[in-house]
């Protein structure tokens, strides 16, 4: 649902803050708000006025065929009671969450990656390496709620928006585009769907949203802070790739601290 014009997109570029990139970016931005006419998402999740200009369905068919190469590259882990266990608990986020309507898929991929992802389109990949460290409901839906809150805060739409308005500013100003960049955005490269990390602050938000689903589905959002806990010291000298995108684990751990004791969820 649109309901800003140009003008409103256009607050969203900051000039007296901006380096060359960022300026360009800011042009392309302009120019990509007058053509599309809008821009701007006002999300109720996130309460961000959001920059999107791709739409659900195309998003939803780039993450369809990026999750069938996947599946076709990476064998899955055939456990019967580990997968039912990950669609209950993902079952209850999803339906927290509002989306119980949208189709979701659950899989478990034999890695030992601690690591998961998920897909716009509601397709979600939970590693091995990372299902064996969850030793409690709570820890799973900790990561679930973290993956839904990425699309119910329509991160990889964000995220391809500003990948796109990008190659423009580049074309606006002369130089060769790289459309590799902007298939990479929506995680359609070897890596899919972790090729290009979420922002710092995309991530943050995803750890806030996946609490207040984890509330309300029934899990212990309290719970989160020994499952970052225990990812940290799982990590040996190398930190998971579910944890390099995310720079300082200390930080993040603060900042559930305080979320959960500001929700007078703790205190903890
Ligand atoms: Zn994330």
């Amino acid at each position: 649902m649109c309901e800003h014009q140009a003008d409103e997109g256009a607050k969203l570029v900051d000039v007296s803050k901006m380096d060359r990139r960022d300026l360009l970016r800011g042009l392309a931005t302009g120019t990509l708000v007058l053509v599309a006419g809008c821009a701007t998402y006002e999300n109720p999740v996130t309460g961000r006025s959001q920059f999107i200009i791709v739409d659900d369905a195309q998003l939803a068919q780039a993450s369809l065929s990026a999750w069938q190469q996947m599946r076709q590259q990476t064998p899955t882990w055939n456990n019967a009671a580990a997968q039912r266990r990950l669609e209950a608990v993902g079952g209850r986020i999803v339906q927290a969450a509002g989306r119980g309507n949208q189709s979701w898929e659950f899989v478990l991929f034999n890695g030992e990656e601690k690591n998961a992802f998920v897909l716009p389109g509601g397709q979600v990949g939970f590693y091995r390496g990372l299902y064996e460290i969850c030793e409690r409901d709570d820890w799973m839906a900790t990561v679930l709620g973290h993956e839904v809150g990425h699309v119910t805060g329509r991160h990889a739409a964000e995220r391809y928006s500003r990948e796109v308005a990008t190659q423009t500013a580049l074309q606006v100003a002369g130089t060769q585009i790289n459309s590799q960049l902007a298939m990479a955005a929506l995680g359609l490269g070897a890596q899919v769907g972790v090729s290009l990390p979420f922002s710092r602050e995309q991530e943050a938000e995803a750890d806030i949203i996946g609490l207040r689903y984890m509330q309300s589905a029934g899990y212990d959002p309290k719970q989160s802070i020994p499952f970052w806990q225990a990812m940290q010291s799982g990590g040996g000298s190398r930190p998971p790739a579910f944890l390099s995108t995310h720079p300082d684990p200390d930080d993040r751990v603060q900042r559930l601290r305080n979320f959960i004791n500001q929700q007078g969820w703790g205190p903890v």
